[in-house]
């Protein structure tokens, strides 16, 4: 039986647990953490992310914890007007086999890591920062910062945009900071006033900037997450920051967002970063999944949804042969190449639309607000309605 080392214990690295066992693999993931855990607020799935969470045998849990959201509502942040909305009900999940919804990310983290703890196949290790890896012909481990080695037959870096597996392998330096500052908070929903209670994600957009906000653990909570272009050069995450700060900087809302805004409290802050797409992130018997092979902006809101679409494509290709493994390696890295870099593109183009002023944002304006719903979908076909996660859906 193959034994596969998984560095990294988030979405991706315990996805590809699920997926390596189900096709006869042993998996051992290594977390630096002292434990197991997620933190954040909420996280945006799409038809696609839940199609590969049906694929590892989570779709029905986390559709049941989820708050299923109705519309992507698209307002002129300045004015306040209602621009477009993408309908997510009736027409998208049955064109799209799936919903669209926001989970707690504790909640699919623990679900995800519930059904490793199950599994007699896959053990976890917690406290285990892996530094890098060898590989032969007839196997691959990696090395651990107290001089460990933990041998296999394959390694999956797992672990995130700052991979040590990935320096190793693609050797391409630190992330590429976006110039743009993100901050979030969360507000029990009893704060938020009826009137301002809607059930959709909801972009406000402004130049420069844009606001956006969704319910999270089943409608308790509102996430609240602006974002301004400010040119920071610096990386930082998680950051607290003065709520005064944050209104200051989206002073040219409409006055809906900003009431909203002014509900928030301890908020935090985070520099946003990506990397340019790359081609290669296969080895021999190392590959990369995630965070760790393709790192993109939240904007497309699909980080997560095509760790768990690399975890399925990957467990698909595998079998219990430890010798073809670079062979099915290489396949999933050219599988998943050109989706995931035109998603990295798309969420960093989004800007573009979120973030004009003046005429161009009036121009925005009516280009959206004259498409049916029907073109809306269609516009997110290739994003949200991928079943098949390889080559052939990243050109449809
Ligand atoms: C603000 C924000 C909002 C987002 N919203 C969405 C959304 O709505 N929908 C969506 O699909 N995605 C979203 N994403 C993206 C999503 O969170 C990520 O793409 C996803 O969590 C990546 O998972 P991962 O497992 O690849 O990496 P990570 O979550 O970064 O996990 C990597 C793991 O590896 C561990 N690790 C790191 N280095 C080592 C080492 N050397 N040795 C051992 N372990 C190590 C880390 O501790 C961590 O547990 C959002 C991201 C951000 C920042």
């Amino acid at each position: 039986m193959a034994r596969t080392v998984i560095v990294g214990g988030g979405i991706g690295g315990l996805a590809a647990a699920l997926a390596v066992t189900r096709r006869g693999h042993r998996a051992v993931v290594l977390e630096r953490a002292v434990t197991f855990a997620e933190i954040g607020a909420g996280i945006q799935l799409a038809p696609n992310g839940l199609h590969a969470l049906d694929r590892l045998g989570l779709g029905d849990a986390v559709r049941a914890r989820a708050v299923h959201i109705d519309e992507l509502r698209f307002m002129d942040g300045v004015s306040g007007a209602h621009v477009a909305s993408l309908p997510l009900t009736g027409v998208y999940r049955r064109r799209f086999g799936n919903p669209y919804v926001v989970v707690h990310r504790g909640e699919l983290y623990g679900l995800l890591l519930d059904a490793c703890r199950r599994s007699a196949a896959i053990e976890l290790r917690a406290g285990a920062r892996a530094t890098g890896y060898r590989q032969d012909a007839s196997g691959a481990s990696v090395l651990l910062d107290g001089g460990e080695q933990v041998a296999g037959d394959a390694v999956i870096g797992a672990d995130g945009i700052r991979s040590a597996i990935r320096r190793q392998l693609v050797g391409d330096g630190e992330p590429r900071v976006a110039g743009i500052t993100v901050f979030r908070a969360v507000i029990p929903m009893e704060r938020v006033p009826e009137e301002l209670r809607w059930n959709a994600v909801t972009w406000w957009a402004g130049p420069g900037r844009h606001f956006v906000h969704y319910a999270i653990a089943g409608g308790r909570y509102l996430n609240l997450a602006p974002s301004v272009e400010n040119g920071v050069t610096e990386s930082f995450a998680g950051v607290p920051v003065d709520r005064e700060r944050v209104r200051g900087a989206f002073a040219a809302l409409d006055t809906t967002a900003r009431r909203l805004l002014a509900l928030g409290e301890d908020w935090k802050s985070w520099s946003l970063v990506d990397r340019d797409p790359v081609d290669r992130w296969t080895d021999g018997r190392v590959t990369l999944l995630g965070d760790a092979a393709h790192p993109m902006l939240h904007y497309a809101a699909q980080g997560a949804c095509q760790a768990l679409e690399d975890a399925v494509v990957l467990g698909d290709l595998l079998d219990e042969d430890a010798d073809t493994i670079p062979d099915r390696f290489e396949k999933y890295n050219a599988e998943r190449r050109e989706r995931t870099a035109r998603i990295t593109h798309t969420a960093r183009a989004s800007t573009r639309l979120w973030h004009p002023a003046g005429a161009e944002a009036k121009a925005r304006n009516e280009m959206l607000s004259a498409l049916s719903g029907t073109a809306l979908h269609d516009q997110v076909a290739w994003l949200h309605g991928a079943r098949e996660f390889g080559t052939a859906g990243a050109r449809r």
